[in-house]
């Protein structure tokens, strides 16, 4: 296997020709459905007579949507690598240049490149950077990057129909993409790769665990599930990570324990080990439990991974990790319900230091999740979700502070009412978890959950808004 290289001898080295390209879709991981769409560009090579005798128009490109790292670049490698074919690569902000020209030479050579030692796979990253609707761009920069847009047309079109090189293309933006671009035998075929879900995180674990010394019970599922949203690039982030953390140690195997270090580390920074005063330690726990302990009144909050008030460099002074697969925050479709508990959670620090330290004595620990609550609470009317307005008749007030704020600072007020019962019902908890996390300074969620079992009096109350 391996990619084949076919050059005459007295040919020019190929400038874009990635050597060693030994991609498997084995590599990559959490595809789904996804790879059977790739395994049949593989056969466009593979299989390529067939096709045509049939009278199959093959893509002329391909185009792969999603954020950034979810593995585009590694899936255009794949296929390059399972047909055996040459892999060419540039990104396209290597296209947009200030000299007039420049761009569209490369695209040429390129693409010369390309046919000289065909099959080959082109791939062009961030085609958004070149790709961009023309005109949409003012200035003699739009102009380079037109010409650019033109070269790269021409040469979609000088290959339509061969299928011995198709073109792949990355981008976070199929939306602004150039009509032209996205016309049959050009980027005609679209794959979206979504960020992984749950399953499809574990496997993409387990892909990069595959060349590492794991030990035998590692648990993927549990650092699965505590690194939603994150995507393969960050995941094998974290194996590398573990695996410097077990070197550092002495050890010779990756626990489990040293990925979900890593993924910590990959999602809030560095431990800092700095000293903390005993009160600052105190304040710190009350302000993490609190959240915590309301957050485990609300059906879609409750899902605790752990509690920590470990310091990390740069970040916030402690932590509640709670799992969001099942909000679906990123569709934008939280329930009005969800947004309410949030806000409550969110005011649950301040709550509990008005309640453990005294109206006199507000400290400043709680000023980011405040803001946190606010914001979400205008997003809470902006979005239509409050009923009625509430007592304008102050009207001075009115007068002052728009609407919008005063209905805010009300759902603020029922939400910042409801922390502090939740927090007053459940003092025992309180206490149990602060005296814990001080001690201990970070608490799993086995840890968690037990102390729950133990002192909580779960009652979730209706919101009044
Ligand atoms: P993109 O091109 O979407 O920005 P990349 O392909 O450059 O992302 O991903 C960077 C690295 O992250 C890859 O080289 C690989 O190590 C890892 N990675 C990303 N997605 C996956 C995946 N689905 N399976 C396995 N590894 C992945």
């Amino acid at each position: 296997s391996g990619a084949r290289v076919r050059r005459a001898q007295n040919k020019r080295l190929p400038q874009y020709l990635e050597r060693g390209v030994d991609v498997k879709f084995s590599d990559v991981a959490g595809l789904g459905k996804i790879r059977l769409e790739l395994e049949e560009i593989v056969k466009f090579f593979t299989h390529g007579e067939m096709y045509r005798r049939r009278g199959v128009r093959i893509p002329g490109g391909i185009l792969l949507c999603g954020p950034p790292g979810v593995g585009k670049t590694l899936l255009a490698k794949a296929v390059a690598g399972e047909a055996g074919v040459n892999f060419f690569s540039i990104s396209a902000s290597q296209f947009v240049e200030i000299y007039v020209g420049v761009g569209a030479s490369r695209v040429r050579a390129l693409y010369q490149e390309a046919k000289e030692n065909a099959p080959s796979v082109v791939f062009i990253d961030e085609l958004d950077a070149v790709g961009r609707e023309r005109g949409l761009i003012k200035g003699s920069g739009g102009q380079e990057r037109d010409a650019t847009l033109n070269q790269l047309l021409v040469c979609l079109d000088g290959f339509e129909g061969r299928g011995n090189v198709i073109t792949i293309a990355s981008t976070n933006r199929p939306d602004i993409l150039d009509p032209a671009l996205v016309r049959p035998g050009r980027f005609d075929r679209k794959i979206f790769i979504p960020k992984p879900g749950l399953i499809g995180r574990m496997e993409i674990l387990q892909v990069h665990a595959r060349k590492k010394p794991m030990a035998e019970d590692v648990d993927y599922m549990a650092v699965a599930s505590m690194t939603d949203g994150m995507v393969g690039a960050e995941l094998a982030n974290i194996v590398e990570v573990a695996a410097i953390n077990m070197i550092r140690d002495g050890r010779t195997e990756i626990t489990t324990d040293d990925l979900l270090q890593a993924a910590q580390i990959e999602e809030r920074g560095m431990l800092d080990r700095k000293e903390r005063s005993p009160e600052t330690w105190k304040q710190v726990a009350i302000n993490e439990a609190a959240m915590a302990v309301v957050a485990v009144n609300f059906p879609d909050l409750r899902n605790i991974e752990f509690v920590t008030i470990a310091p990390r460099a740069g970040r916030e002074l402690g932590y509640v990790r709670m799992k969001m697969d099942h909000i679906k925050f990123t569709e934008g479709m939280l329930s009005r319900q969800s947004l309410l508990d949030h806000i409550t959670v969110q005011l649950a620090p301040r709550a509990a230091d008005e309640l453990w330290f005294g109206e006199g004595q507000l400290s400043t620990i709680w000023s980011e999740t405040a803001d946190n609550a606010r914001s979400a609470a205008r997003m809470f009317v902006l979005g239509g979700l409050s009923e009625k307005h509430h007592g304008l008749s102050n009207f001075w007030v009115a007068d002052r502070i728009n609407e919008i704020d005063l209905e805010a600072l009300q759902i603020v007020n029922i939400c910042y009412e409801r922390a502090k019962e939740i927090l007053q019902q459940n003092r025992k908890l309180m206490d149990a978890v602060v005296d814990e996390l001080v001690e201990k300074k970070s608490l799993t969620k086995q840890e968690f959950f037990g102390l729950v079992e133990l002192h909580g009096s779960l009652q979730p109350m209706p919101p009044n808004i």
